[in-house]
């Protein structure tokens, strides 16, 4: 069963698909941290990106913990852009965690659960463990039960084979945990229980009746290799807190974090595990690495959510948090009161506020470029100045979905290079915005419940 699910997982993780951010492989800084112009997929945008960028070299440095920065732009200006960059450039160590606003509303738990649990995945322990593991080869011992009084014999033994579920590193490394500080010797039998997993060292003398009478008939006889026994190594685990709480939580099991249906986790168990990663630390063990919690479209929290935010970000383990918005002032929901980016003040002066810039021309167009080459579609140039114009009078959003439409429209022709005819013809079969917009207007007494717009300035 552990086989077949793990080669379903090579083969699709095998199936690469382009997502709206895959072309953003960093920030694209120099060592400077100045912005380049175009580098590992971001175009344009300096300020904001170079702004991204001291926040990351603060994380990395771990000078920073319980910050807030807010991504304010208007629409498809490269807000979860610069997020994703932050993410590329933090590494694979340091935990991102990536979530939009609304997701609070529509998980199975409370909305403080939800973001308990997005703390978390966002706060990483690099759990030391210096371990001596035996080297060489473990033999499994097959030992007769003895008769009362009677004296067990060998009668054979089996090598370990490297196809065997426990491989001889982890049984070396599982019989000391089990046994501690008791030194293995070489020669040395241990008494594996194969129902209870529970390991009981027996010494070189293993042929005393009495050891055996204490063991079940499902007991599993190991004999440590002669010669050269222990070696130290470093092993490093880095996991988060919130992948420890969901496996020491009895109700949902490790099994649950592959689902994501993690349900919700009680309050005793984030309290234990915080008094046992404090205790790690004191000891030398482990370290906490603070990552990024991202929250997309944060106008979408409720008065709730904000002031849990503004105590979340006091506890000495919170990760930065990194929120974007496009919303100007607006209704902090769960109230009747307005305020810049629907995030109430108090929250706001917390904040790192990074804002983004309207796109010109040009940059859209060096945008257009690496959508098309991250897409493999080849385009020829008239295409690309048309497709640049729509992306100015449209969005840059409209103008990336119309890359992959064209060059299907392309194919239909059997052509090979998508040409202006391509992006015309489906940049009529697909509206923008604007257009169904206009749409509407003319046909809305075709609609049901339609209504003409509020006034301007008016809200509904
Ligand atoms: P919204 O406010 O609507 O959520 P946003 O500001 O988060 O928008 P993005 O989704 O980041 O906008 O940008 C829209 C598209 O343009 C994405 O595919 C993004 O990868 C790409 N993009 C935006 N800015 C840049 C940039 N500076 N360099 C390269 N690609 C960019």
């Amino acid at each position: 069963m552990a086989e077949i699910r793990l080669s379903e997982t090579r083969d699709l993780t095998r199936i690469e698909r382009i997502g709206a951010h895959s072309h953003i492989r960093g920030l694209g800084l120099d060592s400077g941290l100045e912005a380049r112009v175009v580098s590992e997929g971001m175009v344009g945008q300096k300020q904001a990106r170079k702004a991204a960028g001291i926040i990351v070299q603060m994380i990395k440095e771990g000078k920073i913990a319980g910050r807030a920065v807010l991504l304010a732009g208007k629409p498809g200006t490269g807000k979860t852009a610069i997020a994703m960059g932050m993410a590329k450039s933090l590494g694979q160590e340091t935990p991102f965690a990536m979530m939009a606003g609304s997701e609070l509303f529509s998980l199975e738990m409370s909305k403080t659960e939800a973001l308990k649990q997005a703390f978390r995945k966002a706060i990483g322990v690099r759990i030391k463990e210096e371990t001596e593991i035996i080297e060489g080869e473990v033999v499994e011992v097959q030992i007769d039960r003895p008769a009362v009084n009677g004296v067990a014999s060998k009668t054979g033994k089996l090598t370990l084979k490297s196809t065997d579920m426990e491989t001889v590193y982890d049984l070396g490394a599982k019989m000391i945990e089990a046994l501690g500080k008791q030194k293995i010797q070489s020669g040395d039998v241990i008494a594996i229980d194969k129902a209870s997993g529970k390991i009981t060292k027996l010494g070189r003398s293993f042929a005393r009746s009495r050891d055996y009478d204490a063991m079940g008939p499902q007991t599993k006889f190991v004999q440590c290799p002669e010669g050269e026994l222990q070696k130290r190594k470093e092993v490093v685990h880095c996991v988060t807190l919130h992948e420890i709480d969901v496996i020491n939580s009895r109700t949902q099991g490790f099994l649950a974090l592959f689902t994501g249906d993690t349900g919700e986790i009680r309050a005793e168990v984030r309290e234990q595990i915080d008094t046992k990663v404090a205790e790690w630390r004191e000891e030398g063990k482990a370290e906490i690495v603070p990552g990024v919690l991202f929250i997309d479209e944060v106008h979408m929290l409720d008065i709730e959510c904000f002031s849990f935010l503004n105590r979340a970000l006091e506890n000495e383990m919170s990760p930065i948090l990194v929120v974007a918005t496009n919303r100007g002032i607006t209704t902090i929901r769960g109230t009747n009161y307005k305020s810049p980016h629907g995030i109430p003040i108090d929250l706001l002066d917390r904040l790192l506020i990074i804002t983004t810039e309207p796109y010109t021309e040009e940059e859209i167009r060096k945008i257009l470029d690496i959508r098309t080459q991250e897409e493999d579609v080849d385009m020829s140039e008239d295409a690309k100045v048309l497709l640049t114009k729509i992306g100015v009078e449209a969005s840059l959003r409209y103008a990336i979905h119309l890359i992959t439409a064209a060059s299907l429209a392309c194919q239909k022709r059997k052509g090979r290079v998508v040409e202006m005819e391509d992006v015309s013809r489906v940049y009529h079969l697909f509206l923008d915005v604007n257009r169904s917009q206009q749409y509407l207007m003319e046909y809305q007494s075709q609609y049901m419940f339609s209504e003409m717009p509020n006034k301007e300035g008016e809200d509904d």
